[in-house]
């Protein structure tokens, strides 16, 4: 093969690990290599419902891509993906076309809202930097409005989340670190603010481990997270949403609705003519696409049943991470013409933050952490994370070492 025009789009967990792995393993003469990414950094998707809070700044969650990409091997590219053009091998930026020989698509999540009538107009989702940020500047525009109008208006201080998976409950959790400050802050009597977390199932964390969400649930409501569960959310309008529990509709005044129940893959994908499956590319063995030898999909973008049940494996870092290794060998020996190596994933566990000092998880063998312990974990698992994509430098710059804060 001439140099081969290797191209990756998205600088996320799977897109930049892929990058940076590829950048030491092949030279500037063996392969042109180009990174596409919308914003000149790197985001820790996993910390973003802290900066949503505001219990952590953003600038601490974004790695500008130059601290980790050497741009003398990498050509990067800052702009967005519009299209992808497998048959013409080509890919369409909002500024320039690309064409490649080899293509890595790390275009990550998007919201799923199911076609629920106005949560795309109303609600605020945890995406990226830009949405977190907002959720986080709008929370407190709310709470200093509130002493400025003659009439109160309760739904300034009621904060709605919907969904309590993973990222709903790490939410919450932030949100009971934050509020009592915000409350300090703007004069609010901390009694009237209400976090009410609604979730459809009969359980928050559903499918997760019984006692552990008995933990998390009394940790949370401790600390004045309101749970409803087994109730569907409708409709979100801009100063209230709907749910229905036990065949009755429920509306709750706010102006705050934070939309976190569940992520479909970036909708380019779909778009693009790659066969789907839920949204997703059910990537081959060797996490190429179906019917296109020259294309890899990872991340959220890719769907890899688990043989141990048969449903797919959950979206989340630890697979993008793992499987950046798979990806950056595959896109080598490919171009190399050398034999691919399969993708088998380890799940090593689940951590989840309930706010800076409380956690839960079931790591190795099953093993159940919660409180002090889990929390340090999950600070590990985000060092590490740190360590493996830029070494001691940005671990240093950008790691979590105070495990009471
Ligand atoms: P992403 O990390 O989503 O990155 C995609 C990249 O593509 C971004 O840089 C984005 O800017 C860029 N991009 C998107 N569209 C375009 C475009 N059109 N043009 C150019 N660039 C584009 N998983 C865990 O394993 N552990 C956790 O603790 C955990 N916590 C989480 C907490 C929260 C609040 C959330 C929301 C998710 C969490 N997850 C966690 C899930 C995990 O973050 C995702 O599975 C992971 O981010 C997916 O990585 P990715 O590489 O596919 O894409
Ligand atoms: P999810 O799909 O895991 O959870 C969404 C929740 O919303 C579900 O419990 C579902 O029952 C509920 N829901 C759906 N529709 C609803 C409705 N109309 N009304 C009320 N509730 C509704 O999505 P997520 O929490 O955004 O997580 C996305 C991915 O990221 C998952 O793979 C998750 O494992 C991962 N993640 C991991 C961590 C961690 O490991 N610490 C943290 C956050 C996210």
């Amino acid at each position: 093969m001439k140099k081969p025009n290797i191209v990756i789009l998205g600088a996320g967990y799977g897109g930049i690990m892929t990058t940076v792995k590829l950048q030491k393993s092949m030279g500037v003469n063996d392969a042109n290599i180009t990174l596409v990414n919308k914003n000149d950094y790197h985001y820790q998707t996993t910390w973003l419902h802290e900066n949503a809070a505001g219990t952590l700044h953003h600038d601490r969650t974004r790695i500008p891509i130059k601290d980790v990409v050497n741009m003398s091997k990498i050509n990067f590219v800052q702009d967005t993906v519009t299209a992808i053009k497998p048959d013409e091998k080509k890919v369409k930026l909002e500024n320039s076309e690309l064409s490649y020989d080899i293509l890595v698509i790390g275009l990550g999540f998007e919201a799923a809202t199911f076609g629920i009538p106005g949560l795309i107009e109303n609600a605020f989702t945890i995406g990226d930097i830009n949405s977190s940020r907002l959720i986080r500047e709008h929370i407190e525009y709310n709470f200093a409005m509130y002493h400025n109008e003659k009439e109160k208006n309760q739904a300034r201080l009621n904060i709605v989340v919907g969904g309590g998976g993973f990222t709903g409950i790490e939410f919450v959790g932030e949100l009971a670190n934050r509020i009592p400050e915000l409350c300090k802050e703007y004069d609010i009597d901390k009694s009237l603010v209400r976090i009410i977390n609604v979730e459809g199932a009969p359980t928050v964390l559903p499918g997760f481990d019984p006692q552990l969400v008995e933990y998390a649930m009394n940790s949370l409501e401790s600390r004045g997270v309101e749970f409803v569960t087994g109730a569907m959310l409708k409709d979100c309008k801009p100063d209230s949403i709907v749910y229905e529990k036990d065949g009755k509709q429920v509306e709750v005044p706010t102006l705050t609705t934070v939309w976190a129940a569940g992520v479909r893959a970036n909708s380019i994908v779909e778009k693009s003519g790659i066969e789907t499956n839920r949204g997703k590319v059910e990537v081959r063995n060797d996490m190429r696409a179906p019917g296109y030898d020259d294309i890899f999909v990872i991340g959220d973008c890719a769907l890899i049943m688990n043989p141990e049940n048969g449903r797919p494996y959950p979206p989340t870092a630890q697979i993008a991470i793992q499987e950046s290794y798979t990806v950056a060998h595959n896109v080598k020996a490919l171009a190399e013409g050398h034999e691919l190596e399969g993708f088998e994933a380890k799940i090593l566990g689940t951590v989840a933050s309930l706010g800076h000092t409380d956690a839960i998880g079931v790591v190795l063998n099953d093993r159940k952490l919660f409180g002090w312990k889990a929390t340090v974990m999950k600070k590990v698992i985000d060092n590490r994370y740190l360590l493996k994509l830029g070494g001691l430098g940005l671990l240093l710059k950008k790691g979590k070492f105070n495990i009471f804060y």
